[in-house]
């Protein structure tokens, strides 16, 4: 079966299995080709619902995680969208087809940060050639401390495990801004909804979840 055949199937399953509940998510899985986002040698595999190695130990998001985590930052046209965690770069081109591409009137961009050298040279590769690299821009660096951005965020996403909510991402995010972050040990972690409003922070669960661990200032180790 072709990639395109394969793709559209695990779209199918994924909104059967309630993980995708909107049509701007089910649009971006069926345009992101996550086979230009795994090595070479896993593609064959690129349409399995499961993580997939990257280099160094390192992994791509199963789908329905990356489907849980769009929806629960309820992604909008024009959003401006920090990734903490760029991994592969398939997350991000995701959230580009989302807010950058859904609406031509309304064009968001992705920022994201990766701390490893050799990922954010593979991820920028990765989008460059499936045509996602204007719209979303990848820097290397530790997230978790200090983005490199003088901005604030419509929606944060951090695809790896924090031990707390880091203040300085906090501090990155818009008021009425979502943040979805895994919080809990290097080992398992929740994956956390946080909500920042005028007076307050809102932080809701949204279920068990098992990620890399975030390394940095603010992560499990430097
Ligand atoms: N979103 C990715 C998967 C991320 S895996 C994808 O779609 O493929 C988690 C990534 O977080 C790893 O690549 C790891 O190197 C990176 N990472 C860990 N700590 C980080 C930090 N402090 N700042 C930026 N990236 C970090």
């Amino acid at each position: 079966m072709y990639f395109r055949d394969q793709r559209k199937e695990l779209v199918s399953r994924l909104i059967r299995e309630g993980y995708i509940r909107s049509e701007l998510v089910a649009r971006a899985f069926s345009k992101v080709p996550r086979e230009e986002f795994v090595p070479p040698r896993y593609r064959d595999y690129s349409y399995h619902d499961t993580p997939l190695p990257t280099l160094k130990g390192q992994t791509i998001s199963a789908p329905h995680m990356c489907a849980i985590m769009c929806e629960e930052l309820d992604l909008k046209p024009g959003d401006i969208v920090l990734e903490i965690g760029t991994g592969s770069g398939y997350h991000a081109a995701l959230c580009a087809e989302i807010v950058a591409r859904s609406d031509e009137k309304n064009r968001g961009h992705v920022c994201s940060i990766e701390i490893d050298k050799d990922l954010t040279k593979f991820a920028y590769e990765n989008l460059k050639r499936s045509g996602y690299d204007l719209d979303v821009s990848v820097v290397c660096g530790d997230g978790s401390f200090n983005p490199p951005f003088r901005y604030e965020f419509d929606k944060i996403l951090v695809t790896a495990a924090a031990p707390h909510i880091p203040n300085r991402l906090l501090k990155s995010l818009k008021v009425g801004g979502i943040m979805v972050i895994p919080i809990g040990s290097e080992f398992i972690q929740e994956l956390s909804v946080i909500i920042k409003q005028q007076d307050k922070i809102v932080v809701m669960r949204s279920g068990p979840c098992v990620f890399v661990k975030l390394r940095g200032i603010n992560g499990f180790s430097y």
